[in-house]
């Protein structure tokens, strides 16, 4: 998949990335408070020092975010749900949080504690002013953490799907109704309803004359929108794929072919010739990788005479696979979690055939045609 971020370090082993939105926030963050706030806050000052403290603010800001999403992918840790990254982008920061919380409780645990932690850097930035007593620069700027942090976790607790607040609301619901389906559903409608509501107060503030606030609201709440939008769609695939098994689904095997076979032959003889796909590749008697037409582009085209199957393959032992009786809606999430578009169905160490993206959308379009 295509990245536009930056690797920026790690904290507790959790990678932390920069989207390249971040940098546009940054700047206009440090631009506003340098030429906007800070000439008002506190006077006197110069230029410059309007412009470090606007810099120093926004790293600060965007460090206490940081925190925010951390405190959130430890207590998910703690529920042993792994979490793959934290990314700040345009509209602040988010983890990725490998799996949907196993219970109400857990999700309602990891969803508070992110504004909880941003009143707590409120109030941490609030009592470390008066260190600050006789140097107003960082009394300023201390001021200001104090109050950014209050704000973002009063906006965080909206009991709107995705924001905390809304995870905390679908956390409630979950718990009272035991449908978790259900709950989602009601929590993104409710993070459309605030999505709405912001963008409409973003205009109206726009059109008083306070525009940029009013443009940032109005943009947050279409992303809210979109955001909440995206979750409604995601739980109505789920719900159509709701008791539908892999084995339903899924293709036949690949056909097999020895590893020593050129790719060159695997083309013109399999690829060109019969349309195949996807090769499982034998060592004597046994499968030892599967090859996909993915797997082949990556090698040169000048190669494939010199490159056998054996080499280009992926090997079995490195392979997800999916039970035939699991849930269609689990290989759709393993798929998406390991970025691959075909995986091998396997009862035990048996090979019983291949489920891709491709034939999972086809079966949803058919059961959509079909109404069940
Ligand atoms: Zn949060």
């Amino acid at each position: 998949m295509f990245r536009h971020t930056i690797p920026i370090g790690r904290i507790f082993g959790i990678p932390i990335d920069l989207d390249y939105s971040w940098f546009l926030i940054a700047v206009l963050l440090t631009w506003l408070l340098a030429v906007n706030y800070y000439p008002v806050e506190f006077k006197g000052g110069t230029s410059a020092e309007y412009w470090l403290m606007g810099a120093v603010t926004a790293v600060l800001f965007f460090g206490s975010i940081v925190v925010h999403e951390l405190a959130h992918s430890l207590v998910a840790i703690r529920f042993k749900i792994p979490v793959r990254r934290i990314t700040l982008f345009i509209f602040g920061g988010v983890s990725q949080i490998a799996a949907e919380p196993p219970n109400a409780s857990a999700e309602f645990q990891i969803a508070v504690v992110g504004p909880l932690t941003s009143f707590a850097l409120a109030a941490l930035f609030y009592f470390l002013e008066p260190l600050f007593g006789n140097f107003t620069p960082a009394l300023a700027v201390a001021k200001y953490l104090a109050l950014i942090n209050g704000i973002l976790g009063l906006f965080n607790l909206v009991p709107g799907f995705p924001l905390d607040g809304g995870r905390v609301f679908r956390a409630i619901v979950w718990g009272v109704n035991k449908n978790f389906r259900r709950a989602t559903l009601i929590a993104a409608n409710s993070g459309r309803f605030f999505g709405f509501l912001f963008i409409f107060v973003g205009v109206w503030q726009a059109l008083r004359g306070n525009v940029i606030n009013g443009l940032w609201t109005a943009f947050i709440g279409w992303f809210l929108e979109s955001a909440a939008v995206a979750q409604v769609q995601q739980q109505m695939v789920q719900g159509l794929m709701v008791g539908h098994k892999v084995s339903a689904v899924m293709g036949d095997a690949c056909i097999h072919v020895p590893g020593d076979i050129s790719l060159q032959k695997l083309v013109d003889q399999e690829v060109l010739a019969h349309g195949r796909r996807c090769f499982l590749v034998d060592r004597g008697d046994r499968v030892v990788g599967l090859l996909t037409l993915h797997n082949l582009k990556e090698i040169p085209r000048p190669s494939w005479t010199t490159t056998s199957a054996a080499q280009a393959m992926v090997p079995i032992e490195k392979l997800s696979s999916i039970d035939p009786s699991a849930e269609l809606w689990t290989a759709m999430e393993k798929m998406g979690r390991d970025g691959i578009n075909q995986m091998p169905v396997m009862r035990g160490n048996n090979l019983v055939g291949m489920l891709s993206r491709g034939d999972i959308v086809k079966y949803l379009q058919t059961l959509q045609q079909v109404g069940t």
